[in-house]
């Protein structure tokens, strides 16, 4: 069965793009026909150039990322300092060519789940546009639980059911960080709570098994 997983986050600068590419990485290990991209870049290509890196460079860049713009901001405004608006439409029909070459389609979002992507939607509307799956993934650190649990709200229902939370390790982690995974837990059940360790490399070439099985088990359908 294809699947379209959403990488999304509580905040820019969170670990969207590290755990975009495990996952290729993973995913492609297990031989499964997966694509990874990023729609949208704005202040730089780096994310997009990562996620090539992680398929090895055999995908394009502009198939990776078909909307760069320079400006350092949320895309609306950096389309708009650009003279450029990209519809909801021709983004939801660039993922959904996307999906039609694959068998995964893993697809990054650019800053938050509101952040606005173009004039009135933002990742949100795209993952509701597809009916696509979630990942939240939030640096696990004091103030986590607050945050997941207010990007999982504002999921689509049909996101919010099933949605992963992928809770990332930092280097040097404040007393919250073995509790917020057990209370996660506690709220969102085990199977969807995940943390990830933190990687001094951030696409690491090989994967170790114990980073695999956290892999695999965020990937696992719910
Ligand atoms: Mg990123």
């Amino acid at each position: 069965m294809n699947r379209t997983i959403f990488v999304t986050g509580t905040d820019t600068g969170v670990g969207k793009t590290v755990l975009t590419a495990l996952l290729t990485r993973r995913l492609r290990a297990h031989g499964r026909p997966t694509l990874a991209v990023k729609p949208f870049c704005s202040g730089g290509r780096e994310d997009a150039e990562a996620l090539s890196a992680a398929q090895d460079g055999e995908v394009p860049l502009a198939a990776i990322n078909p909307w760069s713009f320079r400006a350092p901001l949320t895309p609306l405004l950096a389309a708009r300092r650009a003279g450029q608006s990209i519809s909801q439409t021709e983004a939801l029909d660039f993922l959904r060519q996307a999906r039609r070459q694959c068998e995964v389609l893993l697809v990054e979002g650019a800053g938050g789940l509101l952040s606005p992507l173009g004039e009135g939607y933002s990742l949100r509307e795209l993952i509701r546009g597809l009916r696509g799956e979630a990942i939240v993934v939030c640096p696990n650190r004091l103030g986590a639980i607050n945050q997941v649990r207010l990007v999982v709200a504002s999921l689509p229902p049909g996101a919010q059911k099933n949605a992963r939370i992928a809770l990332m390790a930092t280097a040097q982690p404040d007393h919250s960080a073995a509790s917020n995974l057990r209370l996660l837990a506690e709220f969102f059940g085990p199977e969807r709570v995940h943390s990830v360790p933190w990687l001094r490399d951030v696409a690491p070439p090989t994967i170790t098994p114990h980073l695999g099985h956290r892999l695999d088990s965020l990937l696992r359908p719910q």
